[in-house]
Formats: structure tokens, sequence, C-alpha cells
């Protein structure tokens, strides 16, 4: 397997770090053809706008939604704003899944917080134990569409994490722990 890791801005090198961890090839993507040969891509938290805004400038919108058209995507946090189909606001958005998302849904960077969550999806990966969650200044999603599902919850029934097909979405950051079941998850759908 040979993942790509979207490194315009965030937190690509924990994810990079998770991914070769797993014995994983990563590749950091900056530029269209970068995509090429690759099974699937991650992007990364960080700033949603910036992260839009820098695929806009290097041309990329266009040859990511292709490549999520066919490959798997997963989008942590920012990530998976820039997944989404809509936001409630203007900004550049890939719209590859039909999950609305509302943004820093928990207030500013103060805010963030670490819970546990329970996973069932992960059976996938033989280990359904609870899985420490961090949100910073996280996304909710606010609503699934039609084709896609629900893959985690907070204690209060807001949506967390959502899967389409080849296509993730989590509003936290399993890079950011030690606990690689997610990026192990991730390669389990791109099979
Ligand atoms: N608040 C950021 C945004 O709206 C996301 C934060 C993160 O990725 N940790 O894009």
């Amino acid at each position: 397997m040979k993942i790509g890791v979207l490194a315009l801005q965030g937190d690509f090198i924990e994810h990079q770090q998770m991914l070769e961890g797993i014995g994983v090839q990563v590749i950091q993507v900056r530029l269209p053809a970068h995509l090429q040969k690759l099974d699937g891509l991650i992007i990364p938290g960080g700033e949603s706008t910036t992260i839009g805004k820098l695929a806009v400038d290097f041309d990329l919108l266009e040859p990511l939604r292709q490549f999520g058209r066919e490959r798997g995507i997963w989008g942590t946090c920012a990530g998976a704003i820039f997944l989404s189909k809509d936001i409630h606001r203007q900004q550049p958005l890939l719209q590859l899944m039909d999950i609305t998302v509302s943004r820093n849904a928990f207030g500013r960077q103060v805010d963030s917080f670490e819970i546990t969550l329970n996973v069932p999806a992960l059976a996938r990966v033989g280990d359904t134990s609870p899985f420490r969650a961090v949100f910073i200044r996280a996304p909710l999603i606010d609503a699934v569409q039609e084709g896609a599902e629900v893959i985690a919850s907070l204690p209060n029934g807001r949506i967390v994490a959502a899967r389409q097909g080849k296509l993730l979405a989590t509003s936290f950051h399993p890079e950011l722990t030690g606990d690689d079941r997610f990026h192990r998850f991730f390669m389990e759908m791109l099979k």
C-alpha cells in the first residue's frame, strides 16, 4: 500500500509517522502529480480555510475530487470539513461526502478536550475497546445523508465520525494518540 498525506498545512507529519509505524509507504502530496499511484490519501487536521485556499492555489481541488471518486480519502478534523458537502458557509470544499458539518462546534481552542468513544466498526481491526479521541477546536458532523453511515458519536448522540464507501471523516485526531487502530481501519477500507 502506498498512501499520500496532503502536506499543504496541518499535522501531516503525525499521520505520516503513524502510517510508517504500521509499515505503510507514505508520500507527501503537494502537487497533482503526487497523487499518481497512491492507494489512498489522508487530509490532516489544521485549518480548513487554509488547506482549501492552498488547494486552490496549487490546482489540487479538481484532482483531489477525481481521486476521491475512485480511491480512498480520510479527513481528520479540518480534513473532515474539507471532505464534506456543506458547512453552512463559503470556503473551498471537496464536497465528496454526503455529510453536513459545523466548524468549531465546541467553541474556541481552549475548549479542546479528550473523551473515550465506542467505535464498533473497529471490529474490522480486531479491537473494539474504547478509543481515546482528541478534539481540538473540532467540528461536529450535523447529519449524514443517504449513502453515508455513522461510525462514532459522542455520549450526547452528536456524530463525530462517518464513512461513505472508501471515504472516512473523523472530527478528532487519531494521529495524536498512540493508538493506530483508525489508521489500520482506513487501510482495511481500501482493500
Ligand atoms: N478549527 C479548524 C477548522 O475549522 C479545525 C481544527 C483542527 O483541524 N484541529 O478548520
